[in-house]
């Protein structure tokens, strides 16, 4: 299954400017190197066979998970374990934490970066729909300047992001929930080290019983993340009852066109999108609830 590594040049800077500055002068074709838990075996297995590499590991400041001001700010280097540990943001990110405790195995916590984990663009991504939901940005450098995106957008196709040649993510930030907001994370797999066959994360802004605003995004049911956009605009201003949570959730299976593959059916996606669903937004409703007293 792997083979020996083909020779590519490698490169380890120490600064952001100098690893912008190598990815310039390098072209498109060298590869970022963070955690490796997907381009190492990429490169055992031939299927990236770039002519050089670009180490993280030892550019400073990007391994940082801190709060500046109302904003959590996640850094290139930083493992998805390092932004779990931290307590004191299961509140506001609940979503988020629980995306990267639902993946099963401890090595790709703490090897495996949140950054690393989105700029792959699978569709089955367990970090892409809490960040979706919680409305984060992608921060991107390059020599060319900087420019900041919405989560959703590093998503061109299934396993493609939307960065160009010699650009470079250097952190995510999302905003801290504001009181009355909850949010939720769930997903089924076939074992518990699996990919998601389908995830699903909700956000909501309560106001008394009302909703205020929902945001819901489901993962594994296309080739990117995608938005509930219809059950969303159902949800604003409705009262958050049992019902209508049930009505918001079927019509977000309605809207899904999901594919048949090795971890499930078109049929079963649609079919436990509507349950996923139902539980996610019954759970951040509940979370919204309780954080505004
Ligand atoms: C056994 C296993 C189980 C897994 N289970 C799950 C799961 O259940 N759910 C889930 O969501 N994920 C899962 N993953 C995916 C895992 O989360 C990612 O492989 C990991 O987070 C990728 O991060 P990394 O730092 O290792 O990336 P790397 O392998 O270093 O890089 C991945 C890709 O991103 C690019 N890249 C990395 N950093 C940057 C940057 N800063 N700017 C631009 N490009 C960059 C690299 O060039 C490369 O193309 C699993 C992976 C493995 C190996």
């Amino acid at each position: 299954m792997f083979a020996t590594l083909r020779s590519f040049d490698y490169h380890e800077p120490r600064t952001v400017e100098e690893t912008l500055r190598i990815l310039a002068q390098l072209g498109p074709d060298a590869r970022i190197l963070a955690g490796g838990c997907e381009l190492v075996p990429d490169l055992r297995r031939h299927e990236s066979t770039p002519p050089a590499i670009v180490s993280i590991a030892h550019v400073a400041g990007l391994d940082q998970v801190r709060l500046d001001g109302e904003v959590l700010v996640i850094g290139a280097r930083a493992s998805l374990h390092a932004v779990e540990r931290q307590p004191s943001l299961h509140a506001d990110f609940a979503a988020l934490l629980e995306g990267i405790g639902s993946i099963a195995s401890v090595q790709v916590r703490n090897t495996g970066t949140l950054v690393g984990n989105l700029c792959v663009a699978t569709p089955a991504s367990d970090i892409a729909t809490p960040l979706i939901v919680l409305e984060a940005e992608v921060q991107i450098a390059s020599a060319r300047g900087a420019r900041a995106i919405p989560v959703a957008e590093l998503f061109r196709a299934a396993k493609r992001n939307s960065l160009e040649a010699g650009e470079l993510v250097t952190e995510v930030r999302v905003r801290r929930s504001r009181p009355g907001t909850g949010s939720a994370f769930a997903k089924l797999t076939r074992t518990a080290a699996d990919c998601a066959k389908i995830n699903a994360a909700a956000a909501v802004v309560r106001a008394g019983p009302v909703c205020a605003e929902a945001r819901l995004a489901l993962g594994s049911v296309a080739a990117t993340p995608v938005r509930a956009d219809r059950a969303e605009g159902y949800l604003r201003g409705r009262q958050l009852d049992p019902a209508t949570i049930a009505s918001a959730a079927a019509m977000a299976a309605e809207d899904i066109d999901p594919i048949t593959d090795l971890r499930s059916t078109a049929e079963y996606r649609r079919d436990a999108a509507k349950v996923l669903v139902e539980r996610v937004l019954g759970e951040a409703a509940t979370r919204a609830a309780a954080r505004k007293s």
